[in-house]
């Protein structure tokens, strides 16, 4: 039975778990507390911080996570990203205070006091760009540092920015962009567990394609079916099924992009159609 390591709490807990249920692997734990769960009676969940996940997983102690791309970057261990799972979304960025001169790189001053809980990113990043700076390692609220006067420069976790200007700072760079990932040690494929990690990647994909997407039917005039197929693409174009009114409507079936569905559904009613339902759909594999 595969391992997976999820978060145990932070930002990335309930996302994780509900997409997981989502997908028919629902957390099945003795308790609240408990550290490992039944995923679905399929596979074993354990709970640990998002920050261990990639040394569990590099490890072996567990044979995926689901942990931030921060995360898995900054442990600097040898994982591969099995599917970007598209939740967590965050950046990590410079920020200095308001009032200071800083735009941009160019203005940071030489030796500048960068406080972070990534050391190691943030190291390569201005190593990169030769900016010579010092490192101040924090285990967390980073955000602080400058008003303590032990940092000029934090580089922190944004998401949406009301945490740095609560604080005073401005953001003047980004370092990466970040999501929450499934992953796996680089070389998983040829260890057996691939076609099991192959079938939770599938599983997990079809229920993230789903979630942009939705199911409508109509009952549209037959003689606007042209019409109404420029309206409702579909996957394969819309399924279109007689009805017993004799051939004067017929029901049309499409998966159509969840972004859209209102002036979908206005496009249609112009068109004459009637009985217009849209729903949710659960999982999606074309
Ligand atoms: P915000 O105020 O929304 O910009 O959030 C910033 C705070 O939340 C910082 O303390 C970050 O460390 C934390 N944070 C934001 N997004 C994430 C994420 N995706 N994963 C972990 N921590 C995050």
């Amino acid at each position: 039975m595969l391992r997976i390591a999820l978060p145990n709490k932070g930002r990335l807990a309930d996302d994780a778990r509900e997409l997981f249920a989502d997908a028919g692997l629902e957390v099945r734990a003795q308790g609240e507390r408990a550290l490992t769960a039944s995923l679905g009676g399929v596979f074993e969940a354990i709970f640990v911080r998002a920050q261990d996940i990639p040394e569990f997983v590099a490890d072996g102690a567990a044979d995926a996570g689901v942990t931030g791309w921060d995360l898995v970057l900054e442990s600097d261990r040898e994982l591969t990203c099995l599917t970007d799972l598209q939740f967590g979304r965050c950046r990590l960025a410079i920020a200095v205070k308001e009032d200071l001169e800083v735009n941009g790189l160019t203005d940071i001053p030489a030796e500048a006091r960068v406080a972070t809980s990534f050391p190691r990113l943030t190291q390569r990043f201005f190593a990169d760009r030769s900016v010579r700076v010092e490192i101040v390692p924090v285990s967390g609220a980073a955000e602080i540092a400058p008003h303590l006067g032990i940092a000029d420069i934090v580089v922190d976790l944004v998401s949406t920015g009301s945490t740095l200007r609560v604080n005073g700072l401005r953001e003047v760079a980004t370092v990466l962009e970040s999501t929450a990932r499934l992953i796996a040690r680089a070389n998983s494929s040829g260890d057996g567990r691939g076609r099991e990690l192959d079938d939770l990647v599938g599983a997990l994909q079809s229920v993230l394609r789903a979630r942009g997407q939705r199911y409508i039917m109509a009952n549209v005039p037959r003689d606007q079916l042209d019409a109404v197929r420029a309206v409702l693409p579909g996957i394969t174009g819309p399924t279109v099924i007689d009805l017993l009114n004799g051939g004067k409507h017929v029901a049309v079936h499409a998966v159509s992009p969840a972004a859209g569905i209102y002036r979908t559904v206005a496009a249609l009613k112009n068109l004459g159609a009637e009985g217009i339902l849209v729903t949710r759909i659960e999982r999606l594999m074309p």
